[in-house]
């Protein structure tokens, strides 16, 4: 038995003990100084996360912040970030993500490593709102809901072994990498055909695999990748598999029509078959749309009073670092006026 303690403040609030019999974490019993009552409870640790419990413990509020896995999200899985502002020669994701962990830390942020596996609007509609952990219940008079977003896979053989290694899930992080070079893009919606046009002006070619016969993307976009002299479309078209030894060779593509199986040439591969947010957990329908995106309204909250949500997990039009940092330095505002208001 491990035992590991949470603080704030040189206080101690809790004391877990980790029961590796059963591989699972348990809430110890004893709470050193009676139940912690968080003002600020924020799931997920990526740059959204991150930049809300950077405002809210400079602002003063006593702030707990839940991470799953590793601190950083999505962006501490990208080798080099070069559009976020203030790096001129871009920046490692894992660089970037521990600063602002340690700018939370620097501010007296408390973490604590466990997953909300469920949350129910009954335990959030109240002044005193509850979160259930795989570790135990800790409470929050605001709970910021940052849990991110993650690409949705194809599934195919040789997606996972080539993924990092010529299948990427991001043009715009990854296309520069593939100047002059042969890629595909899979899919035919808005981001499919947005990042085919993005990845044209820097590869030498990019074929776009889309399983029906025309694009879902909006037709100004599609139009633009059909004029586009150095891209090639695949109708009824699906991947059958990635190929190659050490790095991708080749697709094999499927006609669903005609039933052909041909082999392409390439040498990386851009998914684009859609994203989905990391919002399961939720047991609140209302507050997500057909996709599960959540919905905010101007102040970054849900229908339930004192619950936020900010970064990829809602339902916005980009997707990125800087703008989930904008999201979680913008919803202290409406976090702050609430609090003052209990
Ligand atoms: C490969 C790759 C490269 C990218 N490159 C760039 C780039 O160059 N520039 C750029 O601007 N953007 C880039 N992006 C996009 C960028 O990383 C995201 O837009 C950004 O990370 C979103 O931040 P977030 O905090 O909203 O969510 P996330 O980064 O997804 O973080 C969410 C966090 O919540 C945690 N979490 C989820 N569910 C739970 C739960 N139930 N309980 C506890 N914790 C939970 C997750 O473990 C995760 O750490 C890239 C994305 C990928 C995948």
């Amino acid at each position: 038995m491990e035992k590991t303690q949470l603080e704030y403040r040189g206080e101690i609030l809790y004391s877990f003990q980790i029961d590796n019999n059963i591989n699972k974490y348990k809430l110890y019993i004893e709470r050193v100084k009676g139940l912690a009552l968080y003002d600020v409870i924020i799931i997920g640790g990526g740059p959204a996360g991150l930049t809300a419990a950077i405002y809210a413990c400079r602002a003063g509020w006593k702030t707990l912040l839940i991470e799953r896995g590793a601190f950083g999200g999505q962006a501490a899985s990208t080798d080099l970030i070069e559009n976020y502002p203030g790096f001129p020669e871009g920046i490692s994701g894992p660089e970037l993500m521990l600063n602002f962990y340690n700018q939370a830390v620097h501010f007296g942020c408390n973490f604590l490593t466990a997953e909300v596996n469920v949350l129910q609007s009954t335990n959030l509609t109240g002044k005193i709102k509850n979160v259930e952990t795989n570790v135990g219940t800790v409470q929050g008079k605001t709970i910021i809901l940052a849990t991110g977003a993650q690409p949705r896979e194809l599934g195919v053989k040789g997606e996972k072994e080539f993924r990092g290694r010529g299948v990427s899930y991001c043009a715009t992080c990854d296309g520069f990498f593939f100047r002059n070079k042969k890629v595909a893009v899979i899919g035919g919606g808005d981001a499919a055909v947005k990042e085919a046009l993005f990845l044209a002006n820097i590869a030498r070619e990019v074929v776009i695999i889309h399983r029906r016969d025309t694009f879902r993307a909006d037709k100004v976009l599609g139009n633009k990748a059909l004029a586009a002299p150095n891209i090639k479309v695949y109708w009824d078209t699906v991947v059958k598999e990635i190929a190659g030894e050490r790095k991708i060779s080749s697709l094999i593509l499927h006609n669903v029509k005609t039933l052909a199986t041909i082999s392409e040439e390439v040498e990386g591969v851009f998914m684009y078959v859609g994203t989905q947010p990391n919002t399961a957990f939720l047991a609140d329908h209302n507050s997500k749309n057909e996709q599960g995106y959540l919905l905010t309204d101007e102040n970054l909250q849900l229908s339930i009073t004192g619950v936020f949500a900010i970064g990829d997990c809602r339902r916005k039009k980009t997707r990125q670092v800087a703008t989930a940092v904008g999201d979680g330095a913008s919803v202290l505002a409406a976090v702050d006026e609430y609090l003052h208001s209990l």
